[in-house]
């Protein structure tokens, strides 16, 4: 499984529609300062089902729909696409290429994608639950992260390394079982 390529239009400071394309290798993103960085691994972020409007520096989830320079008007909609090479099937579905979109209207109304078929925020959650990817996963460093897990609680530490092992879904699924 590999990441292919990202798909931002509408999102942060990404006004016009952006690709970029993963290569083999390492990719490194570079600018100056303010120049959108760190929105790129936020749009990353916020496709992979991010729900927490303040974890991606804004007040309310909308604040993440381009909201206009001095020169462009704000926007109406943010859409996010992620595509992953999926030939090896880490991605439990049987399609060799696997892209989820998201998007986001100003009046609220969201959407989810996967390979163009609209589906829930649950099943973009599913597709990356264990595979130590998706929005809380540690595949996404942030800064300060880093302490944070130094910092955190056993119990926090112990469900970090049950994601990381691949064992949660199951968990969740024991706890959905007991709980019926
Ligand atoms: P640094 O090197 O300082 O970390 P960076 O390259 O990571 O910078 P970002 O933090 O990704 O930069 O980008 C910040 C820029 O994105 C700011 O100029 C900010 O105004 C712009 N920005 C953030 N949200 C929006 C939005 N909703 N609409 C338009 N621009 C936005
Ligand atoms: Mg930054």
């Amino acid at each position: 499984m590999k990441l292919k390529s990202l798909q931002i239009s509408g999102f942060k400071s990404f006004a016009d529609k952006t690709t970029i394309n993963f290569e083999d290798g390492i990719t490194g993103i570079v600018g100056p300062n303010g120049s959108g960085k760190s929105n790129i691994i936020e749009a990353v972020r916020w496709v992979m089902g991010e729900q927490s409007a303040k974890s991606l520096r804004g007040g309310k989830m909308p604040d993440v729909i381009f909201s206009g320079s001095e020169s462009r008007q704000a926007l109406n909609r943010a859409v996010v696409t992620i595509t992953f090479d999926n030939t090896d099937h880490f991605l439990a579905t049987d399609y060799t290429e696997v892209s989820v979109t998201r998007k986001l209207f100003r009046n609220g109304d969201s959407q989810y994608l996967i390979n163009q078929s609209e589906c829930r925020l649950k099943d973009v959650l599913n597709l990356f639950m264990d595979t130590g990817l998706g929005r809380d996963s540690f595949s996404v460093i942030s800064q300060g992260r880093v302490e944070e897990i130094f910092n955190s609680k056993p119990e926090e530490r112990r469900t970090i390394i049950e994601e990381v092992a691949g064992i949660l879904s199951y968990k969740q699924d024991k706890q959905k079982a007991e709980a019926e």
